[in-house]
């Protein structure tokens, strides 16, 4: 990127609208001097640029330092649109992966008791826990338990004995947008899904058995049940081939609608609608019933985890005490109540690879967190770390209340299968304690540590710039890959 970026402090760099005619409002970045190196190698910046851009855009177009390049939007962006100002609704906003999200279950356990027994947990989550592009799962749906799933989100799951009151209660929205529309999700997108809920995937997606490593702010961590040395589970995944047949699905039904309705854009990836038009609506109620099978897919995950476990330590989960923390979204647009300029307005944040982080004493905070703030979950990479952040005051004054959604990849996915030519990445991980379980050697060298930034550097941005609070840094010990 060879355009402007003014530095405004030392976590946030500024893209001018003078930049390019056509930009309605500032990009902002954060990141600190040495992730900005990083960023200025690709196209990503650019991209914030271009989404600045948007009717109805409020404030800035926003990226986090976990940024980079992605389908017209980059991966790291956040972007607000008014409604009443001719806002628009972008599926590139959102991504292909629909509620592509992350949760954390906690355990009883410690890092001691199951040292003795990883190998046969990661093989028996490896057999239980279904991974890999294309595998179906054993929890099967016709199409309209299907409708019936997507309109009620998570809580669908009851009846089946496979969701508790406290597992809603810890995840984003209680696992359920009320904007859901299932009528509006293609025959193909829920043939797609009928077999796949309760499954991985592939890539990126991840199950991963991890230890506290070290805390940094004892009152929440003990809020949210972590101590030093516990043995937690971190899922992500996402809305596995529905979600992606429904953005296709949109990309293609939307293709005319810039024209349409007078929207200049500089790159044909950043279709879109306005909020307010007949295939705006479409494509909200068939995102939003997306991201409702989404979060019943990471429920089914967790359930398979807990089997495991049991299995293993030979008692019930909740004897294990594996209770939800918390389950975030970051790809997904909700309709959200933010101070734009003084002004109380409700906009659609769209957070493409970013997460939701609202600060303590925020309505929509389960009660067990309301003193603490949102728990923030950020993935990290496989042999290095991962994050437990809480949202903090910052991120409404700065960001519609969002942080980070992971490391953020450094390496594309072809450039990292060079890079691990002739090395076994799970002997290397294995040498630093980490057992992993993957179905394919390529599937292990796209996703290496090398090929994503330093997780904590990432953090530290966010923590400094007052986005949220660092709580936990956890360690990696077992992982599965699609
Ligand atoms: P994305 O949703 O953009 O595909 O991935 C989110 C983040 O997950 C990435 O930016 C990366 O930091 C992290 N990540 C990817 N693979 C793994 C993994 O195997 N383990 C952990 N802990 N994090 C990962
Ligand atoms: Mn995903
Ligand atoms: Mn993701």
């Amino acid at each position: 990127f060879y355009g402007p970026l003014e530095q405004v402090n030392e976590c946030l760099w500024r893209i001018p609208k003078s930049y390019k005619e056509g930009m309605r409002v500032d990009g902002l970045i954060f990141a600190d001097e040495k992730l900005m190196e990083l960023i200025r190698k690709d196209q990503a910046a650019e991209q914030v640029a271009n989404v600045a851009f948007l009717p109805g855009i409020q404030r800035a177009s926003l990226a986090m330092p976990d940024i980079h390049w992605g389908y017209g939007f980059c991966i790291g962006g956040v972007c607000a649109t008014d409604p009443n100002e001719g806002g628009v609704i972008s599926p590139g906003g959102v991504g292909y992966d629909i509620n592509c999200g992350v949760r954390l279950v906690r355990s009883s356990l410690f890092y001691q008791d199951v040292k003795p027994h990883l190998k046969r947990l990661m093989d028996t989550l490896y057999t239980h826990v279904p991974a890999g592009l294309g595998q179906d799962g054993k929890y099967h749906f016709s199409h309209k338990e299907l409708r019936q799933l997507m309109g009620q989100g998570a809580s669908y799951l009851k009846k089946r004995g496979l969701v508790t009151a406290n597992d809603l209660e810890h995840t984003e929205a209680g696992g359920y947008l009320n904007t859901a529309e299932p009528d509006s999700v293609s025959e193909r997108a829920l043939t797609r899904g009928s077999q796949q809920c309760g499954t991985l995937g592939s890539g990126n997606h991840f199950l991963e058995v991890q230890v506290v490593d070290a805390i940094f702010d004892a009152e929440a961590a003990e809020t949210m049940g972590l101590e030093k040395d516990m043995v937690c589970v971190m899922i992500h995944s996402g809305s596995r081939g529905l979600g992606y047949q429904v953005c296709d699905d949109a990309l293609r039904e939307l293709r005319q609608a810039p024209a349409k309705y007078g929207i200049h854009l500089p790159d044909k990836q950043l279709v879109c609608a306005p909020v307010n038009s007949d295939e705006g609506r479409q494509y909200l109620g068939a995102m939003s019933a997306a991201a409702n099978y989404a979060w019943c897919n990471r429920q089914l995950l967790m359930w398979q985890a807990r089997e495991s476990f049991e299995l293993v330590f030979a008692k019930g989960w909740e004897a294990l005490q594996m209770s939800l923390v918390y389950d975030v979204a970051h790809n997904i647009a909700k309709l959200e109540e933010h101070d734009v300029n003084g002004t109380q307005k409700k906009v659609w944040v769209h957070r493409k690879g970013a997460t939701r982080a609202f600060p303590k004493g925020h309505p929509e905070i389960p009660s067990q967190y309301a003193a603490i703030g949102q728990p923030v979950i950020i993935p990290g990479d496989m042999g290095r770390a991962s994050w437990v952040l809480v949202g903090a005051q910052g991120s409404m004054e700065q960001s519609f209340g969002t942080a980070c959604h992971g490391a953020g990849r450094v390496m594309s996915r072809t450039a990292a299968v060079a890079h691990a030519a002739g090395r076994r990445i799970d002997q290397e991980l294995l040498a630093k304690g980490i057992e992993a379980r993957a179905r394919s050697w390529r599937g292990l060298a796209e996703e290496q540590p090398d090929a994503y930034k330093d997780v904590d550097l990432v953090v530290d941005v966010v923590h400094r710039a007052n986005l949220a609070r660092k709580v936990a840094r956890m360690r990696p010990i077992g992982v599965v890959k699609g």
